[in-house]
């Protein structure tokens, strides 16, 4: 049976993208070498399904998640092995968001790999060199929505692909 991977995340802002790449940079100017994540798959992600499928049953479960925008803003340089991040100031909405989507997949008997959330963007994988001592610029943006993604392996590199867009209601007014 074919199969899609999929995983929610957050888009990023062009001006989170561009600190971002910023760092990519100057990683690169001080010798490390890897595979650097392309500015448009740059990404936060909320919870990794896996292969299903169908996309339907994700997308049902998720179309009732609701939550209202809030702000997200870069904080740090880390890694996981060879896998370096940045990543995020500590965000109990961030944190909320990430619990009720897991939580929409759990009750709708969506798969989802459980290990505990811990929000941070991939910068590069396969990492050789030290980390030099940079410092990630300041970039704060707003979260408005989040989506269903389909993870791909294209020829030059994995690609993603919306397959649905959940967007915040709007804030109440005081
Ligand atoms: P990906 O593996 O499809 O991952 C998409 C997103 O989900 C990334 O943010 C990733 O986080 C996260 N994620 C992946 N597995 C997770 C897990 N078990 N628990 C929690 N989060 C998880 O795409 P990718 O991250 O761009 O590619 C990573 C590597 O996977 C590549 O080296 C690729 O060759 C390999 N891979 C891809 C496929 C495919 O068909 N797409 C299949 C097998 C292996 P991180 O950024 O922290 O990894």
């Amino acid at each position: 049976m074919e199969t899609m991977r999929l995983f929610i995340a957050v888009d990023l802002s062009e001006s989170m993208k561009a600190a971002l790449i910023e760092a990519q940079n100057e990683m690169y100017d001080g010798g490390v070498r890897g595979s650097y994540t392309r500015e448009e798959n740059l990404h936060l992600t909320l919870a990794f399904i896996g292969e299903m499928p169908d996309a339907e049953p994700a997308l049902e479960a998720l179309s009732g998640v609701s939550f209202t925008p809030f702000e997200l803003s870069l904080e740090g340089l880390g890694c996981f092995g060879d896998l370096w991040w940045a990543g995020m100031r500590a965000s109990p909405a961030l944190e909320a968001l990430a619990r009720r989507v897991r939580r929409a997949l759990a009750d709708s008997g969506v798969p989802f790999d459980r290990k505990r959330f811990s929000p941070h963007v991939t910068l590069l994988r396969k990492a050789r060199g030290p980390m030099p001592g940079i410092r990630i610029g300041e970039a704060s943006m707003t979260v408005d929505a989040f989506s269903l993604l389909r993870s791909d392996r294209g020829k030059g590199g994995m690609i993603y692909t919306e397959l649905g867009r959940f967007p915040a209601a709007p804030a109440r007014e005081n």
